[in-house]
């Protein structure tokens, strides 16, 4: 694990000063590291009847798809504002400064449908728990949210639901 984290960059003052951006497109494009991180979130899950993968966009789509691929299962995508096409559901949700609202269609899950929720990186929580509220309304339930590294400094898992928080890299 200590190989993987040492393969995430650190980007001092991105995108603003004072925070320290984890770069995980080197640990991407490293074809070893790369599949090991797929293969080792994928075994998590092996014989399990999971229905969903849930990516969160942008990033969470590269995990996501990776994910549903190795399992079996298809990726439903979380978007930013007017992305997708057909009807939504949206979620809005406070930021440090101001407010971000994610989108997801209508027809996403049915109720009881088992899903995994991911997303590259585990920070304050905030985006997480927005999808899982999005997620919860259609009665669909959470197996599990999936990040490749989690900063535990900030404490975000304590905005989701307990025991439903898995990250491979811990910051
Ligand atoms: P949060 O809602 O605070 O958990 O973070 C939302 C998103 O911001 C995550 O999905 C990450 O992609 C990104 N993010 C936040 N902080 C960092 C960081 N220090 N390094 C890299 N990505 C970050």
């Amino acid at each position: 694990m200590d190989e993987l984290k040492g393969i995430i960059r650190d980007i001092p003052d991105f995108p603003k000063q004072g925070i320290i951006f984890k770069d995980i497109t080197t640990l991407l494009s490293d074809a070893k590291s790369f599949h090991r991180m797929i293969d080792l979130l994928a075994h998590r899950y092996v014989g399990e009847k999971i229905d969903q993968i849930v990516g969160i966009e942008a990033r969470g789509f590269i995990l996501g798809s990776a994910l549903a691929y190795k399992l079996g299962t298809g990726i439903t995508l979380v978007r930013k504002p007017g992305k997708l096409p057909y009807k939504t559901r949206s979620i809005s949700y406070e930021l440090e400064y101001g407010s971000d609202t994610l989108e997801i269609h209508e027809d996403a899950f049915k109720p009881g449908d088992k899903v995994i929720v991911a997303d590259d990186l585990l920070a304050t929580g905030g985006t997480m728990a927005a999808v899982v509220d999005l997620v919860q309304e259609f009665g669909a339930e959470i197996r599990e949210c999936a990040f490749m590294a989690e900063l535990e400094f900030l404490n975000g898992r304590q905005k989701l639901p307990e025991g439903k928080v898995f990250s491979l890299l811990k910051f």
